[in-house]
């Protein structure tokens, strides 16, 4: 049997390259994001100087920096649909990666600049191009695609844990440089897994070039149900923008809601705010699996129990997590000392989490079964710029927590994605008819 065909616990050998490499590829992403807004704002004097930014222009900095990266996924998935193919863009995007963290590890302002703008394009180029190329290693309806999914999630998540609490440490305590240069390292491990293991990856992602058949399936003109079901991607886009734009309060409101208003005493520690910045990434190792086997049950007494409505559930999932803040924010509110039970902001991650299980990786899945071929990765790139403009989206919504008070922005995202949800799922059947069947399953070896 050639490699690429060849299984592990179930799935193709490559998957676990694929996981691997992401894993790094994040650890890389989400270790330099941690001390990113800390690096611009510190001092430029003592034993480990920043830059000096004021926390305005560094907060605005952050915001771009992570809205362009998910944006360039739509050139990185273009790139790899036309002519290379999303194998040979993920390999580009990997060595742009190793170059981009590592010359952050240098002490110059020049190095900065630079090296942010290669991790732009790093980004752009692996994120949505891996993500299609998990899919492309379950041909067809293959029952397998949703787990193999929840399994690559996990690893990015993995990733994500580590890396505030690594890179974050070292570059806090010992030097931004070498938290970055930690970063860079990380990274060169995943592209040195990704080049080893592409005798696993035959026939996965290659260019249409190399494609067998490619000139009549690239020509053809798309079919209506193609079409319809590219309406149905760009639909559900919608709720992307909503999930993320709640979501992502992680980093921002919350962060900062955290430090000032949740007693963090713990046994006579007191956590540090950053800490919980790991919570969420935990919280998926630990229950991306049941949540995905409670899927699998539910399927199979509910055959037609699909994507949207897992994401619609996740949407109204996540949005009870802010009923949770919100009852921090009353406590807080009313407590002598100001502040709020840490049970409500474990509670709310819970909820988040949950959610985003119900949505993120299905999301992935979807895509991948739901995008005509030639454009599959642009698709998956549309995807994660939209994921980008919710990341900026809830930066904005964090800011008007200022005008409005915390009680009324946590209430107010609470009851938007409740009621968003459940018009979801009212409309949920006359969205499900532009799928086509796409969603259809096939067991293992059927057919
Ligand atoms: N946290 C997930 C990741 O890093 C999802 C991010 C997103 O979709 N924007 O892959």
């Amino acid at each position: 049997m050639p490699d690429a065909r060849k299984t592990l616990w179930g799935h193709p050998k490559g998957l676990y390259i694929l996981f691997f490499t992401e894993l790094w590829e994040r650890f890389s992403y989400y270790g330099m994001r941690a001390i990113l807004v800390l690096y611009l704002t510190a001092a430029t004097t003592g034993d480990n100087p920043g830059l000096g930014w004021e926390n305005a222009s560094a907060l605005e900095l952050y915001g771009w920096y992570t809205m362009l990266v998910y944006l360039m996924g739509v050139p990185g998935g273009w790139i790899a649909d036309r002519w290379l193919g999303q194998k040979k863009t993920v390999m580009i995007g990997g060595l742009l990666l190793c170059a981009g963290h590592c010359i952050l590890a240098l002490e110059a302002l020049w190095a900065f600049y630079l090296g942010l703008a290669l991790i732009v394009s790093g980004v752009g180029a692996l994120k949505p191009n891996i993500s299609i190329m998990v899919g492309g290693l379950y041909p067809g309806r293959d029952v397998r695609r949703d787990s193999g999914f929840t399994l690559f999630y996990i690893g990015i998540n993995i990733g994500a844990f580590l890396a505030p609490l690594l890179v974050g440490y070292l570059g806090e305590v010992v030097s931004w440089h070498y938290g970055f240069g930690l970063a860079g390292l990380g990274m060169i491990l995943g592209q040195l897994i990704y080049i080893w293991g592409q005798r696993y990856l035959t026939g996965v992602g290659d260019s249409p070039a190399e494609r067998v058949r490619h000139t009549e399936e690239d020509n053809k003109p798309l079919t209506r149900e193609e079409k319809d079901r590219m309406i149905l991607l760009f639909l559900s886009f919608l709720i992307v923008i909503v999930f993320w734009g709640a979501y992502e309060q992680a980093g921002g409101l919350m962060n900062i809601y955290a430090k000032e208003k949740i007693d963090r005493m713990v046994g006579g520690f007191e956590i540090p705010a950053s800490y919980f910045q790991s919570l969420p990434a935990l919280y998926v190792i630990l229950f991306g699996g049941p949540v995905a086997l409670m899927w699998v049950r539910i399927r199979n007494k509910n055959p037609e129990v699909a994507s949207l409505f897992k994401m619609a559930v996740g949407t109204i999932i996540m949005g009870a997590g802010f009923l949770l803040m919100a009852g921090a924010s009353g406590e807080a509110d009313s407590a002598s000392h100001g502040k709020a039970a840490i049970w409500w902001i474990l509670g709310a991650y819970l909820l988040h989490v949950i959610g985003e299980l119900c949505t993120s990786p299905v999301a992935l899945s979807f895509i991948s079964k739901l995008a005509p071929h030639k454009y599959s990765s642009f698709m998956m790139g549309a995807y994660f710029a939209t994921t980008g403009l919710g990341n900026k989206l809830a930066g904005e919504v964090g800011e008007a927590a200022q005008k409005f008070g915390e009680t009324a922005i946590f209430n107010g995202i609470f009851s938007f994605c409740t009621m968003f949800g459940i018009l979801l799922l009212l409309f949920l059947k006359k969205l499900n008819k532009l799928a086509h069947d796409a969603e259809a399953v096939q067991l293992p070896g059927q057919g």
